[in-house]
């Protein structure tokens, strides 16, 4: 066999059926295409990946490429449409075999399917996707996949499921002759027309995108610090990197496997015992399993405005009310410290996505589909059955059984964050307003407020009214 071994959403060594798939190929050529479609606006004017992620992409296929070269291979990134590049690599190489990660989302199934169908006779085999259950260990058939969260967690748990991840290998065929004279430097952030991000101290999210720094954390959060071990207390937070894992990006770009990080969390419980924060991590990754499947299930149904239920529920306007959600001036600070932090950093808290979300929904009546394609360009864990199945959920559109789920912001300032030391945080111009008044500085006067260049909100939701006052 000499393979092409087609990276794209799975930009790791450990654990990869593709490229266990290959280690017996006379050659083998790895290769990921960096497709500029990504950086061009969709139908919402946004873009579908903006320059956090793409900073993180970047370090990752560095990384990818060092872990590539220490076993006598490398990483062929081709700038263009993998429609061109793929079959024009595999005349050029004479290849027979096209191998790659089989994909969830509607238009990347589109696009594999037109890889093929280019192809002619060469195969193109695709190997189980990143999820962490595959198709025959489904207690059900994708058809049958519950609609509620809750069914699937019991019939999943049901059974033992045991996790067998494979190792990297030590090394790899070699790239088919001529190939290496195609290595080029990767673009830079300026190049690909996205500008340089700012490093900010305060960010979540201080690490750095591959497949080394992906299992650095794992070690860390299951074995080092053991911050896993308080993870049901802490996972609410929203300052600071160690409050939850942190897996999120690295397992969005694959430089991380789901079936990995169980499998240590596994293998952790035997050595620690488990408590309810190491079962706590399990049923969020069971979360994330529950909307690939959804995805998989209901496919482009899930990024219509009337979601899985295809319903006219969900508000559909959109207005400046949306602009300053995005940009984080809506008045309501504990939504625009998260925004902020957001635009800044690519990354938000579990807690903060929520209300935020919410809000937007709610509060602002604006159409969720826009905040989601907001989330998609600024996330540095884009992850499409994640992302547009959290907000499909709280749009009420999603697979929950309630119509929606409805946080009050200012209850959910005093619950998460009393002392105000997020929004102070984010919201430079607030750290003068006494701490009492810095999640409700529409109390003050207007002039005040206009003086700290600070937005009004347009009316107090009368939900609010219990949790005007910081209770002292
Ligand atoms: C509106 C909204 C949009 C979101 N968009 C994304 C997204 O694009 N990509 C993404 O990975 N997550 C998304 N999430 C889920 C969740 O917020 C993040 O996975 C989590 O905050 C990432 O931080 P962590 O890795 O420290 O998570 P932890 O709390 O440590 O959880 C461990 C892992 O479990 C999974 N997980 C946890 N919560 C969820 C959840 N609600 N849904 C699905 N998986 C979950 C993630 O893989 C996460 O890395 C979104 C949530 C909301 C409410």
């Amino acid at each position: 066999m000499r393979a092409l071994l087609w990276f794209k959403q799975d930009l790791r060594l450990d654990d990869h059926p593709a490229l266990q798939a290959g280690l017996t190929a006379e050659c083998l050529l790895p290769v990921y295409v960096l497709d500029p479609a990504l950086l061009q606006l969709n139908e919402f004017g946004m873009r579908r990946m903006g320059v956090h992620r793409a900073r993180f992409l970047l370090e990752t296929l560095v990384a990818l490429e060092g872990e590539l070269r220490q076993r006598g291979s490398h990483l062929l990134v081709v700038i263009g449409s993998a429609e061109q590049a793929i079959p024009q690599l595999v005349a050029q190489f004479n290849l027979d075999q096209v191998l790659t990660l089989e994909e969830i989302a509607p238009d990347e199934r589109a696009q594999v399917a037109r890889v093929a169908r280019r192809l002619g006779d060469i195969p193109l085999q695709q190997a189980p996707a990143n999820n962490l259950l595959r198709t025959d260990e489904l207690p059900f058939s994708v058809e049958q996949l519950p609609h509620v969260f809750s069914r699937f967690r019991s019939l999943v748990e049901e059974r033992l499921q045991v996790f067998q991840p494979r190792h990297a290998p030590d090394r790899l065929p070699g790239l088919p002759d001529g190939a290496l004279a195609l290595m080029q430097p990767l673009p830079t952030l300026s190049q690909l027309g996205l500008g340089e991000p700012l490093s900010v101290p305060a960010s979540a999210f201080p690490f750095s995108g591959g497949e080394p720094a992906a299992l650095g954390r794992l070690r860390d959060y299951l074995w080092k610090t053991q911050g896993v071990r308080q993870y049901k207390d802490t996972r609410n937070g929203m300052i600071g990197s160690e409050y939850s894992s942190k897996f999120s990006p690295w397992l969005a770009n694959g430089s991380l496997s789901a079936r990995r990080v169980v499998a240590e969390l596994r293998r952790h419980e035997a050595q620690f015992k488990r408590n309810d924060s190491t079962q706590w991590l399990w049923v969020e990754m069971l979360w994330r399993d529950f909307f690939r499947w959804t995805l998989i299930r209901h496919g482009s149904a899930l990024f219509k405005a009337g979601g899985l239920k295809a319903t006219e529920r969900a508000p559909q306007q959109l207005d400046q009310r949306f602009q300053d959600w995005s940009r984080g001036r809506t008045g309501m600070p504990l939504v625009d410290a998260n925004m902020r932090e957001l635009a800044a950093t690519g990354f938000m808290s579990n807690r903060g996505r929520q209300v935020v979300a919410s809000y937007l929904i709610n509060d602002l009546q604006q159409d969720w589909r826009h905040g989601a394609a907001w989330f998609e360009e600024h996330l540095i864990d884009y992850d499409p059955a994640s992302n547009w199945g959290n907000w499909a959920y709280l749009a009420g559109v999603g697979n929950d059984p309630r119509h929606n789920r409805v946080f009050n912001a200012l209850r959910q300032a005093r619950e998460y964050d009393p002392d105000a030391q997020y929004v102070s945080l984010w919201l430079p111009e607030l750290r003068d307003v006494p701490q009492a008044l810095r999640h409700t500085p529409f109390l003050l006067a207007g002039g005040h407020l206009r003086s700290l260049g600070y937005p009004q909100l347009d009316s107090i939701p009368e939900s609010w009214k219990p949790y005007l006052h910081a209770v002292a």
